[in-house]
């Protein structure tokens, strides 16, 4: 049977005070509502005990609570935990969680495939299905905190999955207020990053909205390889990506933009590579995460050896760049960068249970 209540995750709660006050509900409800969902991972009305009767049935008859149903989780020998999920009309999305130390990290996804087809990512090769609405990108969170090991928390947010963000800026903006907001899941704003390909007219309109890291998948240091690896780069070239970013007044208040660079043997890892890389990210408050390639049956592409990995690491480093390595994380189970695409099905069971307690 389809449930036409709208979703209650779909709003930040800044504009949830306003429905529930259309609705005669007094706005701090809102906040008590939020408390519940996000911040205890509670999202049975029956259990909101702090809530009148006749509010929690108003909940209940006006609001639905959750967009996600799990669909599989599988687990990786290094920790790393990827979720399937179904959306209510069966599509499929993925998310994944990374323990890294002190901190655990959920990676989430934005769209159901994804129109931007970069050459060498396994999402890509899928194509675009659809935008995900707010309330099913939150979802991930809450769904995934059940995933959790005992005394674990998130920590950091990375949208980072399937899918462009800012292809999908209004739910991508409005579930970062409820990631941001003291009473839902009250994360700092360090601790959430956004990554683009580089959709350049929408990168202001997203630090403009909301205080969040900015990612940057570059990939390459010249427009004639990226255009092949990063085909937004046709409609957006390096000179007004880079550009538009050295004009964004977080940049020039020396907040560090982080550049993605998926090395690939043979394509982009050479030494000149990296001494172009450098120039072109010159003054550009910056750190540059290298990630070797995660091969997949969609790409030809295979990772650079180790050395070459160091070789380019060590020369960004000479040019004072900040550089880290990101170790493959949940390769076994398809869980790393470039990897997701949601396809086969197995279904776990007992798998309706609520949003654990963080
Ligand atoms: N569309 C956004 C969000 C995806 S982030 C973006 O492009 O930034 C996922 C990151 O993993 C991107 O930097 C992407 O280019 C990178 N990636 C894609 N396929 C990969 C692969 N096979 N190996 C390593 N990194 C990959």
């Amino acid at each position: 049977m389809s449930d036409s209540r709208p979703h209650l995750q779909d709003h930040s709660i800044e504009t949830l005070r306003e429905r529930f006050a259309e609705q005669g509900v007094a706005p701090y409800r809102a906040e008590q509502v939020a408390g519940w969902l996000y911040a205890r991972g509670v999202d049975e009305s029956a259990a909101m005990t702090d809530l009148p009767g006749d509010l929690r049935a108003w909940l209940d008859r006006s609001w639905r609570l959750r967009a996600l149903a799990w669909d599989a989780i599988e687990r990786s020998a290094d920790g790393t935990r990827k979720g399937r999920l179904r959306a209510q009309d069966g599509a499929l999305v993925e998310s994944v969680l990374i323990p890294e130390g002190e901190r655990t990290t959920l990676c989430i996804s934005t769209q159901v495939g994804c129109p931007l087809a970069c050459s060498f990512c396994a999402t890509g090769a899928l194509g675009f299905k659809r935008n995900l609405r707010a309330a099913e990108i939150l979802d991930q969170v809450c769904r995934m905190r059940e995933a959790l090991a005992p005394g674990e928390r998130i920590t950091n947010v990375v949208f980072m999955g399937m899918g462009e963000p800012l292809l999908n800026l209004p739910a991508v903006i409005e579930s970062v207020r409820v990631l941001l907001h003291p009473k839902a899941f009250a994360l700092g704003p360090r601790r959430i990053t956004v990554s683009t390909a580089g959709v350049v007219p929408r990168i202001g309109a997203l630090l403009d909205a909301v205080p969040v890291n900015l990612a940057v998948s570059l990939h390459a240091s010249t427009d004639a390889l990226r255009d092949r690896l990063v085909p937004l780069n046709r409609r957006f070239p390096l000179s007004v990506l880079l550009g538009a970013l050295r004009a964004h007044a977080s940049v020039t208040a020396r907040r560090p933009v982080f550049f993605e660079y998926t090395l690939m043997d043979g394509v982009n890892d050479g030494v000149e590579d990296a001494r172009r890389l450098a120039r072109l990210l010159r003054g550009l408050p910056s750190k540059v995460n290298l990630i070797p390639m995660n091969p997949h049956e969609d790409s030809e592409e295979r990772p650079s050896p180790p050395e070459v990995v160091e070789r380019f690491a060590a020369e960004l480093a000479r040019h004072d760049l900040t550089v880290t390595v990101r170790r493959p994380r949940g390769s076994d189970i398809a869980a790393a960068c470039g990897q997701l695409a949601a396809r086969a099905r197995t279904v776990r069971p007992g798998s309706e249970s609520t949003c654990s307690t963080p």
